[in-house]
């Protein structure tokens, strides 16, 4: 695989962008908005400053790979020497699914096309097309330069051949890929978001404050980060909508979204991204302040 096209450039496009041209790969950066692709290769150039200042890179490392990318508000123009395309493009599914009319239109015949979605089906993306067993699941964690894991989803067409080269292009990126099965939330998500909600269950219910919640999940567990911090992290909309594709898939109501959480999307209180969730952030400080809400 030579030529890599990237769908979105958002919090994930960047960062999918940044490790592939970093390995040598030409990346064409895709995005409905010009905008969002000035801030992404600002954001990539930030990040290899950072790398260059702990010496995980060279200078002309940093040069080839801002060489490596180019940037296209076409899609038709952005995809058509495509070996493989990456999506990550907001996570919505009508969104996805057109988006992967207009690739198989537009990709070479021969290019798997890849998306990186929290918890859509791939099967249902790939049956979009007329190559579902070219479609697979790329699921990379954020942020991308750092974050070890691609979860790999086979989606029920998806052909062996592709899986395998996924799974090897991952290691070439020096990730470690894991392959899993189609159902709702993958692995990642069908784990970890039960346990964020009911973190926030904890709270609605009084058991405990968002210290003692994500203190005992740190110092406990070994977490890095407790379940609400990661909360605000990840962004309070994602993991009510992941929440929801749980609950619609499996059909159980242990998947509900806790009611503080609804309320809290509802409002706004998105977490990092709105400024405040179960903390609240000020630019340029790193203290990590509870809400007053919460206090
Ligand atoms: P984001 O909102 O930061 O970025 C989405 C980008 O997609 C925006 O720049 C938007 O302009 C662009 N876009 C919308 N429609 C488009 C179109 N038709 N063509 C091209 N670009 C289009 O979103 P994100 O957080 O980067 O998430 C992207 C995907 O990655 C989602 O599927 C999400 O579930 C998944 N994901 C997110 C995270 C996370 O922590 N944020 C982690 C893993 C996976």
């Amino acid at each position: 695989m030579q030529h890599i096209s990237v769908i979105g450039a958002g919090t994930m496009g960047n960062g999918i962008a940044h490790v592939f041209a970093q390995h040598n790969y030409s990346v064409s950066l895709v995005d409905v908005s010009a905008p969002a692709l000035e801030k992404a290769l600002a954001t990539i150039q930030q990040n290899l400053d950072r790398q260059l200042a702990r010496e995980a890179i060279t200078a002309e490392v940093k040069a080839q790979t801002l060489q490596n990318i180019s940037t296209h508000t076409s899609l038709p123009e952005g995809v058509k020497n495509a070996s493989l395309v990456v999506e990550a493009a907001t996570e919505n599914s009508e969104l996805k699914l057109k988006i992967f009319r207009e690739l198989d239109q537009h990709a070479p015949a021969a290019a798997i096309l890849a998306t990186n979605t929290s918890s859509i089906s791939i099967t249902r993306i790939a049956a979009a097309t007329k190559r579902p067993e070219k479609v697979i699941g790329m699921h990379f964690m954020n942020p991308v330069p750092v974050m070890k894991l691609v979860e790999i989803i086979n989606g029920y067409a998806t052909a062996p051949e592709v899986t395998t080269a996924i799974t090897a292009l991952s290691e070439k990126l020096h990730k470690v890929p894991c392959v899993v099965n189609d159902y709702p939330g993958f692995i990642a998500n069908r784990i970890l978001m039960p346990m964020i909600n009911e973190a926030i269950c904890s709270l609605y219910e009084g058991v405990a404050g968002v210290s003692e919640i994500d203190t005992v999940m740190k110092l406990g567990m070994a977490h890095p980060m407790g379940p609400l911090q990661l909360a605000d992290f990840i962004g309070l909309d994602v993991c009510h909508s992941i929440l929801q594709v749980l609950h619609d898939g499996f059909g159980n109501p242990k998947y509900a979204p806790c009611p503080l959480l609804v309320n809290m999307v509802t409002a706004g209180y998105l977490g990092v991204k709105s400024g405040e969730g179960f903390y609240k952030y000020t630019k340029g400080s790193k203290e990590l302040v509870v809400s007053e809400r919460f206090k």
